[in-house]
């Protein structure tokens, strides 16, 4: 039976290669864009989600169309972040592996240049390039794109939307005028148009979907709750979810760190990715993550672009995005490779207009889901350790050696009595836990006690002290003793006035007597450490923050406390996720972070992107 890529034109040799990587059918954008770009003769806009399949639409044509026998560039593809680069670089080299001579290169910022340089002048065929490292190489005269024919610029709006613009402007003006260029974007506002005006020849358009329209695959729920639940309420989803591996977005990098911390300290494997992260932080987090080894991951929109794991099973607005487009591209991270997902809003009855709104956007209805009970809970979990008793896999050669002595110790139950007590071990923690836990649906309109998400005041230490919080943790192999010497040498304090000091992953809170906390700040204004700039904050007073339940610990992120146990994936030892830093991203400027470079312009609380206003807002 004749292969259905060797039916759109594909050949044997990326044929056998794609099969060897489990595709045994291509996507439907792949069935739709593949036989139109072989042509090789038109420009292209595709209006594609990110997970659809778009990486092989584009790639597999291009292979198709290179001449892997002349060793000089003839295709570039620009993107807007490191993860996607080295992913479509990596899947470009699998799609390639029986071509002889292919090479494929991926040039990002945050990576040793040198090496880079290295591999471009061995020659390469394929580049693939985030746009601030490549407009460095070009600037360094370091690579001759007179023989390229096509240029992708992928994920089009993400790439405008982190400011991009401009790069690839100069980027494209150093191709040859008659290359054709092929576009792909989930969403096209307006400047993504104009692009497609100002640098394509009557491209030809293919809509993947409706314009617009989130993946099918995607289930869409919302839940209102009063903004001092928030917290409660992602926990109780988390716990009804027993196999959720979820991405659940926030709007500031402290946002991520608090519901993070939280959720760690009440035993979730969780951690937080955001832009004060440096480059190697984030590539430990998202490893962690990719592996499972991590079940949920805490995220601001611009540290989650690019993001490409498969198997999420749910993404959780824990506040909706201030973009509306910003939603497509949050919900995309689930129901990818034609898997199903679910996006859920987490919102307060204020809010219920702006999921009208993109109902009307991705052309899909919202289901309002309720938040289950505790006793729902309790059920939900006591089946799932069942199910997981049921399917263990038993290591027969280590246990059999203990089994009469357990056999002795339960000689005097039943087997229902035994299979009681298994399941009590877990579902009491769950029925202490839930069993007075409280209803935590708002009706419509039920704003009681809303003060608004902004919360109370932070930043109050104890008696006399002001809290103060740090970008820098133990994963930078800090430990309390050299977090004190780092503060009273930056600071210019003695020992004496510094309190207590909270160490954290990737970030901590030390106290400083409140007399020199203004020295402190002044200290710290310039300090760099390993290359990356040194933050330091009143603790929750950044400005324009934005906080889901704020410090009212009691009532909000301390109001539930969860027993411990049930998810599966507990137990990661986060300090092993980072550690060292790099020295820095070198010569391509804030630029070659992508998504870390305008965040990093921004103070944590602030909201991220630094071109929110190009944007369609609520
Ligand atoms: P992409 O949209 O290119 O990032 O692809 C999303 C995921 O789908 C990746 O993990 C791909 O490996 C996978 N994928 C792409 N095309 C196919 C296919 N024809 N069959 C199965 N999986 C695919």
């Amino acid at each position: 039976m004749t292969n259905p890529f060797q039916l759109l034109g594909i050949s044997d040799d990326v044929v056998n290669a794609v099969k060897d990587l489990g595709f045994e059918n291509p996507t439907p954008i792949q069935e739709q864009s593949i036989p139109v770009l072989l042509e090789g003769t038109n420009d292209f806009v595709g209006l594609a989600q990110t997970g659809t399949g778009k990486t092989a639409a584009f790639g597999l044509p291009l292979l198709e169309l290179i001449d892997f026998k002349v060793n000089k560039p003839q295709a570039l593809i620009l993107c807007p972040t490191r993860e996607l680069c080295l992913q479509i670089a990596n899947d470009l080299k699998n799609f390639s592996k029986n071509i002889a001579n292919a090479h494929v290169v991926a040039v990002y910022g945050g990576a040793n240049i040198m090496q880079q340089l290295r591999e471009i002048r061995q020659g390469v065929q394929i580049v693939v390039a985030t746009p601030g490292r490549m407009l460095d190489i070009i600037g360094r005269k370091a690579i001759d794109f007179s023989n390229v024919k096509y240029v992708v610029l992928d994920e089009a709006d993400e790439m405008l939307n982190m400011g991009f613009q401009d790069d690839i402007n100069d980027i494209l003006s150093t191709t040859p005028d008659d290359k054709k260029t092929w576009l792909f974007s989930a969403t096209m506002p307006s400047e993504v148009r104009r692009i497609a005006k100002n640098y394509m020849d009557n491209p030809i358009e293919l809509t993947m979907g409706t314009k617009n329209t989130g993946n099918v695959n995607i289930d869409h729920e919302y839940y209102i709750v009063r903004a001092r639940d928030k917290y409660a309420a992602l926990k109780r989803i988390v716990d009804f979810n027993p196999d959720i591996f979820g991405v659940v977005f926030c709007k500031t990098k402290l946002d991520t760190q608090d519901i993070a911390e939280h959720l760690i300290k009440d035993g979730y494997n969780a951690d937080a990715l955001h832009g004060d992260l440096s480059q190697q932080q984030r590539d430990k987090v998202m490893q962690r993550f990719r592996e499972r080894n991590m079940q949920l991951l805490i995220a601001t929109d611009v540290a989650a672009r690019g993001i490409d794991v498969n198997n999420v099973t749910h993404v959780i607005n824990y506040s909706l995005p201030d973009e509306i487009e910003s939603y497509t591209h949050r919900s995309g991270r689930t129901g990818r490779a034609g898997k199903t997902g679910v996006s859920i809003c987490i919102i307060n009855s204020k809010e219920l207009g702006k999921i009208r709104q993109l109902e009307r956007i991705i052309g899909k209805q919202f289901t309002k889901a309720e938040l289950p009970t505790g006793f729902d809970v309790c059920e939900k979990q006591l089946f799932s350790l069942v199910h997981k008793v049921h399917n263990v896999e038993v290591n027969n050669e280590q246990i059999d050696q203990y089994i009469p002595r357990i056999m002795d110790e339960f000689a005097d139950l039943t087997k229902e009595e035994v299979i009681k007590r298994f399941a009590s071990l877990e579902f009491n923690r769950f029925l202490d836990y839930y069993s007075k836990a409280p209803d935590l649906n708002a009706a419509v309109g039920d704003d009681r006690g809303e003060r608004g998400e902004r919360g109370e005041r932070r930043g109050r230490g104890s008696e006399g002290y002001t809290r103060l919080f740090i970008n820098l943790g133990s994963v930078d192999e800090f430990t309390r003793g050299d977090m004190l010497s780092f503060i009273c040498n930056n600071g210019k304090i003695g020992g004496k006035s510094v309190g207590k000091i909270d160490l954290k992953g990737v970030f901590s809170f030390f106290e400083v007597e409140d007399a020199v906390a203004d020295k402190v700040f002044e200290g710290f204004k310039s300090v760099e450490f390993n290359g990356r700039q040194v933050r330091i904050e009143r603790s929750g007073e950044g400005g324009g923050e934005r906080r889901g339940g704020g410090e009212r610990r009691s009532g909000g992120f301390g109001g539930e406390r969860r027993s411990g146990g049930g998810g599966g994936y507990r137990g990661g030892d986060r300090r092993s996720g980072g550690g060292r830093r790099e020295g820095g991203n070198s010569g391509g400027g804030f630029r070659d972070f992508s998504g870390r470079s305008r965040e990093d312009k921004g103070g944590s609380g602030r909201r991220e992107g630094g071109s929110g206003e190009r944007r369609k807002k609520w």
